[in-house]
Formats: structure tokens, C-alpha cells, sequence
């Protein structure tokens, strides 16, 4: 699973205000990221196998620590202690949130993967493997994330136009890893996806950024001083205009 484990950040983060939503964004792929690098270091290994599943071509064969039962437990705890450690308020309260948030993860990663997600060591392996049907996999993708951005933001839905066209970019992104070619290597499926959570992560603080440096943009520039300075770049490009022309 990919983008549908969005959507359990979205619905978890009204609940934990004090962590911002790009951070519930790690905490939700935490294993994942976690998986990226320890592919890139050798350490879990995967095969790209053409046709492998109707989705994906990942022979996921080798993962014992992120996506073992108890490893993802593990992981799932200590990322919940490292974020509360950093945060103020209730931080039990964020911890196990955070850790909850990062654990779902394994059991929405159980529902689509065929069965290579061990419950010890690197046997006894789970998985009730929906990637055999995309169509309803990406269903039920877009479901959770489309149903978890509708939770986040109940009773405020003019604000919430531009996260669901995030949401819609998001299901396309998924749509090309499910129907597009397979990647061409195991490293390179690592590095796709460490850049993908990180990429969506910054994107979704970008608008935070932005709302911070507004009132300071607005204290600089009054609406008065942007018209003439408006005015005088329109101006200026007239007159580079004309003497080229010439
Ligand atoms: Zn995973």
C-alpha cells in the first residue's frame, strides 16, 4: 500500500494537534522509510520480478525487521517516543499515537501484500494479497485517503479544496506505480520511495510555510506600496520591450 496510508494521518491528526501533519505523514510510511534504507544498505532484500503480482512486480522476500511483526512493532514504538520526545504537551498520549499512526502501516501493508510480511523472524509469513486486484486495491487506496482528507477537515470543506486535488494527484501517482513500468532495479525501488515520502511530506508543510510568512509579507508590502511597485515593474518591462524593438 502506498498513498491509502495518507489517509490514516489525515483522520489521526485532529487528534494529536500538537505534531504537524508533514511529521504524521513519516509516521505512517515510518516503515517503509526504514525499509528504503536498509534495501539501499543490503540489508533487507527484494527482486523485481515482472508479473510478479497484477500490481507491482516486487518480490518482497527478505524484510524481517520493518515489515516482521515484531520489528514493525518495534519501529512503530520508538518513532512514537522519538516524536514526543520533541513535542510538548501529553506526550504519552502523542507516543502512542504516533506509534498507533506508524503500526497501521503493517496492517494495511497485510491487507494488499501477498503473504511476504513474516510474524517472526523471517517466516510465517502473512498477507492477504489484494495487489492480485488492482482495481480493487485502488479502490480501496483512494477510499482511505479520500475518506481520511474528509475527516481532517469536517465542517470546513471550502478549505479543503486544494488537499483534495492533492489527494486526486496522489491516487494518479498510485495509478502509475500500479499500471506503469516496474522499476528497474531493487535499489532503485528504494530510492523512488524514500524520495516519494519525502516529497509528499514537504509538499504538505509547504502550505504551513507559507501561512507563516504571510502576515510578515503583508506587514512589508501594504496593498498600497504592491500597486506601485506593480506599476513601476510593468513599466520598466515596457520600456526593456520597446528598446529591443528598436
Ligand atoms: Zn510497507
Amino acid at each position: 500500500m502506498f498513498v491509502g496510508h495518507y489517509g490514516i494521518s489525515f483522520a489521526a491528526r485532529p487528534a494529536g494537534r500538537p505534531v504537524p501533519l508533514w511529521l504524521w505523514f513519516i509516521a505512517v510510511q515510518w516503515l517503509d522509510v526504514v525499509w528504503s534504507v536498509l534495501v539501499l544498505l543490503g540489508v533487507e532484500k527484494l527482486r523485481i520480478v515482472p508479473g510478479f503480482t497484477e500490481a507491482n512486480a516486487l518480490d518482497l522476500y527478505y524484510m524481517p525487521y520493518t515489515h516482521g511483526l515484531p520489528g514493525s512493532m518495534i519501529l512503530s514504538l520508538g518513532f512514537g517516543c522519538l516524536v514526543a520526545m520533541f513535542t510538548t504537551g501529553a506526550r504519552m498520549r502523542t507516543a502512542l499515537l504516533i506509534a498507533t499512526a506508524s503500526f497501521s502501516h503493517w496492517v494495511l501493508d497485510f491487507i494488499v501484500h501477498r503473504p511476504d510480511l513474516p510474524l517472526y523472524g523471517n517466516s510465517a509469513k502473512v498477507g492477504l494479497g489484494l495487489w492480485n486486484r488492482p482495481a480493487i486495491a485502488l479502490s480501496l487506496e483512494a477510499l482511505l485517503l479520500l475518506g481520511g482528507i474528509w475527516l481532517y477537515f469536517r465542517g470546513r470543506l471550502s478549505e479543503s479544496v486544494t488537499t483534495f486535488v492533492f489527494g486526486v494527484l496522489m491516487i494518479a501517482l498510485q495509478s502509475y506505480l500500479f499500471f506503469g513500468p516496474p522499476p528497474v532495479s531493487d535499489k532503485a525501488a528504494a530510492w523512488s520511495a524514500i524520495v516519494c515520502y519525502v516529497v509528499l511530506a514537504v509538499v504538505i508543510w509547504l502550505p504551513a510555510v507559507s501561512v507563516m510568512f504571510l502576515p510578515l509579507a503583508r506587514l512589508i508590502v501594504s496593498p498600497l506600496k504592491s500597486r506601485l511597485m506593480l506599476l513601476l515593474a510593468c513599466k520598466m518591462m515596457l520600456e526593456v520591450c520597446e528598446s529591443r524593438s528598436r
